[in-house]
């Protein structure tokens, strides 16, 4: 009986204790780029994290449908754009956490708590190697000039990453400088824009134009993945950070905002804490090829071979204040 006894005590302390509590996420971020980090959440804290994941804008609308009854407490997506639209369609609350506030940078955070940005990406300009010198490059801005013309690939104005990208033009130098910014690159475009960013460095390796615009990890990810093709092409283009003699790269996060209604938002609180700390920062942006949040936390050494850049300080709620006059502007400029 006493040997039963002490068993059951060394089950109860080796086991995960699954008594503190849950957190219920709704997530835009793939499975396996989640998953690990939340199991070692639960096995630290003894809390379980029930996830569900979804595209991006399919789970703000189910937050809406969902409304009070909606078991999630923390959603999980990218861009501050569309978290900013999530606090506008009051899915979220505010959130105090001296962790969080210390920790990410204010730039990367909502100023008012709403939701916090857990790891980051730049949006820079690729140029073939063997058609585009770098000392011909230098700002967005430039991307306008008629010397581009026939030149650039970029995706369609649909997407939430060029909304944002305008945005931070809106917010610098106003909407008319923005409106003739945009009716200039438009006419340089090299085709109708199709396909996503991938598909932008893709036509740029298959001479279909000589700039392609898209986000940093997706250009990590075929450098770093599986596919031959892929690497062969991101291999043919090179990585130009613009505006780095004034305002800086466009740098946009991928993050996180507790909902109005969730019900465990202790744990969720937590959870976005744990994403924060060195450990998880490293890993968390490693799974994506993005850049950690956290200063002094390095990122991976694929990333740190494109060397250092200055990003855009710009507070990333401006993004999402400027996104309905941006995507006016893209209409206008016949950015399809
Ligand atoms: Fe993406």
């Amino acid at each position: 009986m006493k040997k039963l006894l002490l068993g059951l005590v060394i089950a109860s302390l080796t086991a995960p204790v699954l008594a503190e509590g849950e957190v219920n996420v709704y997530s835009a971020r793939k499975e396996q780029l989640i998953k690990p980090l939340f199991d070692k959440f639960t096995e630290q804290t003894g809390i379980a994290v029930n996830l569900v994941t979804g595209k991006d804008d399919a789970l703000l609308e189910r937050l809406k449908l969902e409304g009070e009854n909606t078991p999630a407490d923390l959603l999980m997506t990218a861009d501050a754009g569309r978290l900013y639209r999530a606090v506008e369609m009051e899915l979220t609350q505010p959130v105090t956490s001296a962790i969080l506030q210390k920790d990410i940078p204010e730039n990367l955070r909502s100023p008012d708590n709403q939701w916090f940005g857990l790891t980051s990406r730049a949006r820079p300009i690729f140029y073939v190697k063997d058609k585009v010198k770098p000392e011909e490059l230098s700002t967005y801005e430039d991307l306008a000039d008629p010397k581009w013309k026939g030149r650039i690939c970029i995706r369609s104005s649909d997407n939430i990453y060029n909304q944002s990208m305008l945005g931070s033009m809106i917010a610098l130098n106003g909407v008319e400088k923005a409106q003739a910014w945009a009716d200039g690159f438009v006419k340089n475009f090299a085709r109708p824009p199709e396909g996503g960013d991938r598909d932008q460095i893709k036509a740029a390796a298959a001479g279909q134009c000589d700039i392609a615009i898209s986000n940093t990890y997706y250009y990590g990810q075929m450098l770093a993945g599986e596919d031959a093709e892929d690497k062969a092409a991101a291999e043919k283009v090179a990585i130009f950070w613009p505006n780095q003699a004034d305002r800086g790269t466009h740098i946009n996060i991928s993050g996180a905002a507790v909902t109005r209604t969730a019900n465990n938002k202790d744990n969720a609180v937590k959870l976005m804490e744990f994403l924060v700390s060195d450990e998880s920062q490293e890993w968390y942006a490693e799974a994506n090829q993005e850049y950690p949040v956290k200063a002094g936390v390095a990122p991976s050494d694929l990333l740190k071979g494109w060397g250092e850049f200055k990003a855009d300080s710009l507070n990333l709620s401006e993004l999402g204040k400027h996104n309905a006059a941006a995507v006016r502007i893209m209409d206008k400029a016949g950015w399809k």
